[in-house]
């Protein structure tokens, strides 16, 4: 019997899982939850979001458009059910977080060929075909033992998460719904900030108390996921060039753009949740309470879900596994997600797609080739196989695939065209494996 343990039942683990099922592989899962908890963690589901509920784009000519529409063609099963479970978002594609992972979860439980095991594994497996898709908040046993196995080389960064708070506590009156430049409809609640209600919270945000984390310093943050009080810190109008960005949204009270807006995004179905749009925090909670009020609208807003900064670990994967994302030292030992070195959710769900074909392959005594250098998925397969001698986990970018001609635009529309037609022709090629 064709068989292979997958160790995190995350969003890399999930996709593998379902993947694999899919071509008659069974499948036994090991997920630590509820036994032993992350710090970022909040229920005992498979495949949760940890932060922020948006998977981003769906405009097939932004990097993270192009990579749903890649994984799309290749019949990714996450994204399926993401799409079953969106909430108003724009031009993006964000869930209900609660929806999301318990229908994720229904299906992985429902599966005859997967069986799910709620236990910690507490060192890497010594045999046998397995997938290690433990991600950024991998357990300490565990990566005392990948560290052991690696003979050292594991690496980390910090990563933050934004606040969330109740919809009923907030007063509406003094917020104007809509997108930028239109683009979206009454999709996002923005809460527009004058001059001087723009300082003031620079300020605030600069003397604040933060928590102590030890070890922390902040030049150790995913420069996509900083902080607030760190991109405050960096120069008065940072923010206004970042998460208070006001470009394209005008006050219908003044008829004007404002200075600075600070948006909040729909997280629950019932829209009972409101996330602040990029706003993750360090700040005590006392100081948490503190910086709402300093938001026309937010004065009386009750939180949700508290902004928090955590460690996150993620492997040399250029020196420590093939271009496979197999370990160089075990035959059979695969790492997938944010573990193994991509940067965020669908990228994650993308590497675990690739994985499990890396796996089914393998089991056949087969090799999958690379996906194409001119797509997305391939281009961040390469990244974690480069030669890149600071090697930093990466989310999906246009800037990741070769040159074309034209002007910003033209640019992206030529390098996704090109993709479409690259991954068809992968797929055409290689069906057999990837079936
Ligand atoms: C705090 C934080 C906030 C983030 N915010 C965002 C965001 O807003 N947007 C975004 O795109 N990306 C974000 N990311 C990055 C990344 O996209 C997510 O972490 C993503 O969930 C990674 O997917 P994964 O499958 O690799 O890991 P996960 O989804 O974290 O899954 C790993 C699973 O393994 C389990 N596990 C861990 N150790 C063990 C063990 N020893 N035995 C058994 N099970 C174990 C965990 O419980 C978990 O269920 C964030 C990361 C962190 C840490």
């Amino acid at each position: 019997m064709r068989r292979v343990t997958v160790i995190g039942g995350g969003l890399a683990g999930c996709e593998a899982a379902l993947q694999l099922a899919s071509r008659n592989i069974h499948v036994r899962m090991i997920e630590m939850r509820p036994a032993v908890e992350t710090p970022a963690h909040r229920t005992s589901l498979l495949a949760e979001l940890v932060c922020s509920n948006s998977l981003k784009s769906t405009d097939p000519v932004t990097a993270s458009g192009l990579l749903k529409a890649e994984l799309k063609a290749l019949g990714c099963r996450l994204l399926e059910t993401a799409s079953r479970c969106a909430v108003p978002a724009g031009h993006a594609l964000a869930v209900d977080r609660e929806i999301f992972a318990s229908e994720v979860t229904a299906t992985i439980e429902r599966s005859a060929l997967i069986e799910v095991e709620r236990v910690e594994q507490t060192a890497l497996p010594a045999d046998g075909c397995a997938i290690v898709s433990t991600g950024p908040l991998t357990s300490d046993s565990l990566s005392n033992s990948i560290e052991e196995h690696f003979e050292g080389g594991r690496l980390y960064f910090y990563d933050a998460i934004s606040i969330s708070v109740e919809a009923e506590s907030i007063d509406e009156s003094l917020i104007f719904r809509g997108s930028r430049y239109g683009k979206g409809g009454d999709d996002y609640l923005n809460i527009p900030l004058t001059e001087k209600g723009y300082s003031d919270l620079v300020r605030f945000l600069l003397e604040a108390p933060k928590t102590e984390k030890r070890g922390f310093e902040s030049g150790m943050c995913f420069e996509a996921c900083l902080p607030v009080e760190v991109i405050a810190s960096r120069g008065e109008e940072s923010l206004r060039y970042g998460p208070l960005k006001p470009r394209g949204l005008t006050d219908p009270s003044t008829g004007k753009e404002p200075h600075a807006v600070l948006q909040l995004r729909q997280e629950k179905r019932d829209g009972s949740m409101l996330g602040l749009v990029g706003f993750q925090t360090r700040l005590t909670r006392p100081a948490q309470k503190k910086l709402l009020k300093m938001f026309p609208g937010l004065e009386g807003a009750k939180i949700a879900r508290w902004g928090a900064i955590h460690r996150n670990t993620y492997l040399d994967s250029p020196r420590l596994l093939d271009d496979r994302q197999m370990s160089a030292r075990q035959e059979g030992l695969f790492f997938a997600g944010q573990l193994a070195g991509v940067e965020g959710y669908v990228e994650s769900i993308a590497h675990g797609l690739l994985t499990a074909l890396n796996a089914a392959a393998y089991l056949e005594g087969k090799r999958l080739p690379l996906l194409p250098a001119d797509t997305i998925t391939g281009a961040l397969q390469r990244h974690l196989s480069g030669t890149e001698r600071d090697f930093q986990p990466m989310n999906a970018n246009m800037g990741l695939l070769p040159p074309v001609r034209g002007n910003r635009r033209e640019r992206k529309a030529k390098k996704a065209e090109r993709a479409f037609a690259s991954i068809d022709r992968y797929l055409a090629e290689n069906r057999t494996i990837t079936d």
